[in-house]
């Protein structure tokens, strides 16, 4: 008897002993699970789930990161609807009608914000982001044009896409993916965006569409979509070509109808015929949405659209992706009815302000030259002041603003002003005046401390000793 009690005293203590270990003196924590092939044998939730908590908590602050235009916060009840609806996958339309239907209320609430002429027979869909969103909007220009050249007995096999050589890479993606020839259109000093100038010397009959950019990636300046399609109308009074835009406002789309109602850049202007956006970017989702919504059924040719039936009807879609998260689009729409639009007007507002009162306190500095100052979509770029000094670069500073946290990109401009290094600022919801002012103390004190330095900053290849 006395054997087998302790038998069972003992067992007891080995199968309780694992977790009765504190986390961090476990096997998994306190040895080294393999990282590049998936372990042979189970680990206990916690340690699992702490090894990749901690793992993550080595990426930088998101709320810091002043270089995305994704969402970085929502609200509690956004939070619950997401672990609430974390299992749906957007393509079971079957299955979800629910959510099936919610997601074309949204793109038609889309059609309706952005002019579309008659809401009620345009199309769209929900994508995993803009880049998706423009692939869609591209290959549709392109179906488009291929019909057309058919018809007329003309060979297909030359398209081109004319935008600014500011364009996202997502645009570099299609054409190269879809064998388009891209056609980018420099930007300058004179021309700091594609406003229409010389489009007669990119565009001619291989032309499938012109982009315009609402929120141009490298700056958040706004393309003159108007002024753009006044030179596309004088190019048809001249050659016969009718060539249509694509407007690309991952950003702008979401800005421009709250903070700039009266400017003329989506479906009210005619030659617009398709327009994307991100809704994780001003649209205020998490990351995992993006729209694309065309002005008209005519433009979106229908042998590119699969039929889906649904709680009886036709369910027509046209994506690249199958299944994808729902949950996204349902988050989408709690925002649109959460905030409606005098919300997301006054989201928007806060955000500009933001930025407006930081370019303003940045041009002031003399170190520093405004590129544009925040007063389209809420994001601004500036550069080095010329002569202002040699022994430090804003890839120096970059670095700097790190050690506080802040991640606050440098770059180089694309091609036409690729000498050109700036550093830029996305001021999304969620960054508010106190950490505006707290970014800008560390700021002065970052250029303080650079300034003091009397010889130049090792570059960042020296000072990582990285090897490639
Ligand atoms: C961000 C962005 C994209 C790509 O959007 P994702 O949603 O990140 O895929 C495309 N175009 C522009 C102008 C952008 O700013």
């Amino acid at each position: 008897m006395v054997t087998t009690s302790r038998h069972v005293k003992r067992s007891a203590i080995e199968s309780t002993a694992v977790e009765l270990n504190p986390v961090f003196v476990r096997p998994g924590e306190a040895t080294e699970l393999p990282k590049f092939r998936i372990p042979s044998a189970e680990s206990l939730p916690e340690t699992a789930y702490q090894i990749v908590h901690d793992e993550a908590m080595l990426d930088g602050n998101a709320r810091q990161n002043l270089a995305t235009f994704v969402g970085t916060w929502m609200d509690d009840q956004a939070q619950h609807l997401y672990l609430d609806a974390a299992d749906k996958n957007m393509i079971d339309k079957d299955e979800y009608p629910q959510t099936a239907a919610i997601e074309n209320r949204c793109w038609t609430m889309l059609a309706h914000l952005w002019h579309a002429p008659d809401p009620d027979h345009t199309i769209g869909t929900s994508t995993i982001g803009s880049s998706e969103a423009c692939m869609l909007g591209g290959l549709a220009l392109k179906r488009r044009w291929q019909h057309a050249r058919t018809a007329a007995g003309k060979p297909t096999d030359r398209p081109n896409l004319v935008m600014s050589s500011a364009v996202q890479v997502c645009w570099e993606k299609f054409c190269n993916y879809w064998d388009v020839e891209p056609r980018f259109v420099p930007i300058s000093e004179d021309h700091k965006v594609l406003d229409g100038h010389d489009l007669e010397s990119y565009v001619d009959e291989n032309t499938i569409g012109v982009v315009a950019i609402m929120g141009v990636t490298y700056t958040g300046m706004y393309e003159p979509v108007e002024q753009i399609a006044a030179a596309l109308d004088r190019i048809q009074a001249a050659t016969g070509l009718d060539i249509k835009i694509h407007v690309d406002g991952a950003s702008g789309a979401m800005v421009a109808p709250f903070l700039q109602p009266q400017l003329r850049w989506d479906f009210a202007v005619d030659r617009v015929v398709s327009i994307n956006t991100s809704g994780h970017k001003y649209g205020l989702v998490y990351p995992g949405v993006g729209w694309v919504v065309w002005r008209d059924l005519e433009s979106l040719p229908e042998d590119l659209i699969f039929h889906v039936s649904y709680l009886g009807g036709d369910m027509p879609t046209f994506a690249l992706n199958f299944s994808r998260p729902g949950a996204q689009v349902l988050l989408q729409y709690y925002l649109f009815l959460r905030l409606g639009r005098e919300g997301y007007r006054r989201v928007q507002g806060a955000a500009r302000d933001v930025a407006t009162y930081l370019s303003a306190e940045i041009g002031k500095m003399p170190a520093f030259e405004l590129w544009n100052d925040g007063s389209d979509i809420p994001v601004f770029a500036w550069r080095l002041r010329p002569g202002y000094t040699k022994n430090w670069t804003l890839y120096d500073l970059s670095d700097r603003l790190r050690m506080t946290g802040w991640l606050v990109p440098a770059y180089p401009m694309p091609d036409g002003l690729s000498d050109l290094t700036v550093q830029r600022i996305v001021v999304r919801a969620g960054f508010s005046h106190d950490l505006a002012d707290a970014f800008l103390a560390d700021l002065r004190a970052a250029v303080g401390y650079l300034d003091a330095l009397d010889a130049p900053m090792p570059t960042a290849h020296q000072r990582s000793g990285f090897h490639h």
